[in-house]
Order: C-alpha cells, then structure tokens, then sequence
C-alpha cells in the first residue's frame, strides 16, 4: 500500500486529492492519502457567501478562461453546466486618472495598444506616451538578458505613464503586488519572450492577431469563467469526491521530517508515516513545517514574498444599478492617493451573480494599503469603501448589506530573480524523494494555476 499525505486543503491540495483519488479508482494501485488543512474548513480561499439573492465571492471571483485546468476540473466534476462566462459585450474597464474614471481605449491587450485610432483619441495617456507608443513599433528585438521587474520592462517599452496607470494597477489586481517588483519573466512570460523575438510589443501583437485572423473564424471565449453559484462549489464538489476518512481538518501540520526512505508527519499530538508527501501550502508555511527536513529549501521558499488583500462586498437595492457606469468596473492607479485598488460591478461582469433589481460590487484593497486599514474594524473598512466610492463614482446610498474579508499573505508575489529561486528549489526537492510541492508560490497564482500545480504534483509522487 502506497500511502500518500497531502499538507493544505484549499484548491492546490484539492486538487492533488482529488488525482489521487482517481488513480486510486481507476487503477490496481493499492493507494491511500490523508489531506491535513489546519482550520475547519476545505478550500482556502474559495469562498462564497449567498446574501440577499447575490451570490459574493469573498475570496478569487472567476478565473481567466485561456488557462484551461480549472474549466477541465469543473467538467471531470459534472459542473459543466455550472460554468458561466464573463459578459464580455459589457466588458469596459475604467482608470481613475486625476480623480476622473478615463475608459481603458479600444484594442488594448493587456498593455499593448493594438488599435491605433482608439489609443490616439483616448484620454488615458498624454501626447507624450502616445508618440512613445509610436515608437515603440521600432524596438529592436533583445537578447536574452538579465531578469527584470515588470515597471522597467514596460518603462523601456512605453514610459512612466503607461507603468503609473495601467501596468501597476493592473498587476496589483491581480497579484495584489506593485509592478516595481514583480519579475516580468515570471509574471509576463509571454511580453518578455515577444521582445525576444520582435524587439516590439505592439508588432508581436500585431503579427499574433494576424496569424488568428488567417486561421479558420472562430467565437473569441468569455476572458474569465466562473460557476453559477460561486468558487466555493468547486472546491465543495471536489470534496464531495473524495474519500471522506481521508479529510482531517482543524490539524495544522507543524513538520515534517524523514525516515526510513518515508516521511513522518506530525499534526497536534499525533504522527503518522507515509511514503511520500505533497506540501500545498503558501511559501512561508510550506518552509515552516520543511524547516528540519531541509533547512536550505526552507530558507528558498520563506523567501517568497506575499502580500495580504480584502475584499468587501456590498449589495445595492432598486434603483442604483442605473446610476453607475457600465462596464465591469474601475482601477485605481497608486498616485490618485485612494486606499482602494479596484471594484468590480458584479452585476455587469456576472449578471447571474445578483437579482435585476440588486448592484453587487466587490472592492478590493492589496499591498501597502490592505496592510493599512488591516487593524480597523469592519464598519471602519466599510466606511472607506463607502466613502470612495462616492467620491470615484458619486454613489452615496446606503447598501443593504456589506460584508469584509481579510486574506493576510494570501497572495504570491514573484520578485525580480524568481524564476532561478524555482530552480534551485526543484534542485533541493530532487534531494528528497517522496516530496512534491504544490501552490500558488510556484508557477502561477490562478486558480487554474493551482489545480494544474496539484495534479501535477500528485502525478510526480505516483509510480510511472
Ligand atoms: C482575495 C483574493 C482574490 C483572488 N482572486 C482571484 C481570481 O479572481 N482569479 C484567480 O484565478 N485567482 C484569484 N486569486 C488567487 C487564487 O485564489 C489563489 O492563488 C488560490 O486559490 C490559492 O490556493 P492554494 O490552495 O494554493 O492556497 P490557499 O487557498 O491559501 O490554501 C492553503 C490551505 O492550507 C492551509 N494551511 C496553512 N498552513 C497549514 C498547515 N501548517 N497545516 C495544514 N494546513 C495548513 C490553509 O488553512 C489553507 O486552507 C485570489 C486570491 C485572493 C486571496
């Protein structure tokens, strides 16, 4: 009997259960798990309240459809028919610029403009950035160099601005870090292999949407997927999957430690051996509990910076739906002195998520200033978020609900150099046979990401 433990029950350890529990089906393999999630609850931060006829996520929203693991997950489940697709035709997103929301301009894919007479007349960027746009088409294609942060790549692309009001703000929304920091090779592979190639952005994009248009026509998906009744179902019906005897929460795994060609891992008062283990843990609780087995990984994986996030969601009743912009919502650039990062009109964006007659938004504080209003109280946050939003969006009545989420060091921030961390933690893991590694420190920090990191970590522990 091969037993395997898996340490961490939100999505990446789900997900290692969840393959292990199918190879264990589907197979000969005399094969067993237990998963440990130290509070009582399975799923991290997948997590969705139902209030009011809205459905709130308090954790992830959606996830973006072009990574397919997540999507695949859902189907093997049965909840096909759960996915639903971002309302693209609505999809508008809004910059605060100089305390005014400036629509994001047509043909924009990520950073790069694609569309010449939308970027030209927009708002969003001075003449001056314009022409470096311009100018950009002429770079030189680049050898390979040195790692570097997403703010120089896109300031040697397109100038301060563009890092300011678009590359920063869009970054911290997704990975709630500032673009100053975060490596571009681990966060934006594909811009820095597209330099490589072309030396321009704005060409690599030009010649990429040629090569699609030459192909056969097809619909463009929805950017993001989501489930009908929130992300939390996901991680529920990966449970309701697996062997219920094998789930132990409320057991926070301290350490674990090598022994006779096995692990042993110790939980609260009790041990137990098993023959390999799957570590699904944020970085710094992964080398907490390998801080004896490898003091050397442990000192790479703490070193992994993360950064804490909130999240609040409010409903709206009758009549405030028409009062806001369309659209899927705003970003707020650091230098428009807000504590907040983003809002999203839920109702736009997931029109399933609230009744006709209901205006669900989710806002969304990261980095420096979810670190800030971290102390106060719900109502104190609340009354941030409350008094913003009128001063962004001139919405001033009182919600019929208003719920605050705290997620401290919840996300993975990539620094400049993390790509070489990557190899010498697999080197150091490939001194400790039975260990695989699983989360969103490593190689992406989507849910999609997760579930490819859990499945594939299980796929590394199980006899070939
Ligand atoms: C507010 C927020 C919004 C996000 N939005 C999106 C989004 O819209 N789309 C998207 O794709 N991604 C989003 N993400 C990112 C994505 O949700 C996460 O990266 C992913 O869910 C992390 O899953 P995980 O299993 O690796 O970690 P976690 O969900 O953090 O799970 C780790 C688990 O380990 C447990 N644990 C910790 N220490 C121990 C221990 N010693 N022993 C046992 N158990 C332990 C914890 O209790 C937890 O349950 C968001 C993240 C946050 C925080």
């Amino acid at each position: 009997m091969t037993r395997i433990a898996i340490v961490g029950g939100g999505i990446s350890g789900l997900s290692a259960a969840y393959e292990l529990e199918e190879q264990r089906r589907n197979s000969s393999l005399a094969l067993e798990y237990v998963l440990y999630e130290s509070s009582s609850q399975l799923g991290g931060v997948l997590r969705t309240e139902h209030i009011d006829g809205c459905v709130v996520e308090a954790g992830p929203d959606s996830f973006i459809t072009e990574k397919p693991w997540a999507a695949d997950l859902c189907r093997e489940l049965g909840l096909g028919d759960q996915l639903i697709g971002s309302n693209d035709a609505d999809r508008k997103t809004y910059i605060l610029v100089r305390g005014r929301l400036i629509e994001m301009p047509d043909g924009l894919m990520f950073l790069v403009p694609t569309k010449i007479m939308p970027t030209v007349l927009s708002p969003l960027f001075s003449w001056k950035t314009k022409l470096r746009m311009a100018m950009e088409l002429f770079h030189p294609p680049r050898a390979v160099g040195h790692d570097e942060s997403v703010g120089e790549f896109v300031e040697r692309h397109y100038g301060s601005e563009m890092v300011e009001r678009l590359g920063d703000p869009l970054l911290s929304g997704v990975y709630g870090g500032e673009a100053a920091s975060l490596s571009v090779r681990a966060v934006l592979p594909r811009f820095a292999e597209m330099e490589r190639k072309y030396g321009s952005l704005g060409r690599a994009m030009l010649a990429a949407r040629k090569k699609m248009s030459a192909g056969p026509r097809r619909v463009a998906p929805p950017l993001f997927t989501s489930l009908k009744n929130g992300m939390q179902h996901l991680a529920e019906t990966v449970v309701s999957r697996l062997t219920s005897s094998s789930l132990v929460t409320d057991a926070p795994v301290q350490a674990i430690q090598r022994e006779a060609g096995g692990w042993v891992v110790f939980a609260g008062m009790r041990s137990d051996y098993f023959d390999a283990v799957i570590i699904a843990l944020p970085a710094a609780a992964a080398a907490h509990v390998l801080r004896m087995a490898s003091p050397e990984l442990a000192a790479e994986l703490a070193a992994i910076e993360y950064s804490s996030s909130i999240t609040v969601g409010l409903g709206y009743g009758p009549d405030v739906r028409q009062t806001l912009p369309p659209g899927f919502g705003f970003l707020v650039p650091r230098g428009e002195g807000k504590r907040l990062l983003a809002a999203t009109f839920v109702h736009n964006k997931f029109p399933h998520r609230a009744p006709e007659d209901r205006a669900l938004l989710r806002c969304f504080f990261a980095g420096v200033n979810a670190e800030n209003v971290w102390p106060l109280s719900d109502d104190q946050i609340i009354g941030i978020v409350r008094s913003e939003l009128q001063q962004i969006i001139g919405l001033r009545a009182e919600p019929l609900f208003a719920r605050v989420y705290k997620w401290k060091s919840a996300m993975a921030q990539y620094g400049v150099g993390h790509l070489e961390r990557l190899e010498r933690i697999e080197r150091l893991r490939h001194q400790l046979p039975g260990l695989a590694l699983a989360s969103n420190a490593y190689r992406g920090i989507g849910v999609p990401d997760c579930v490819w990191s859990g499945r594939e970590s299980a796929k590394q522990l199980l006899p070939r």
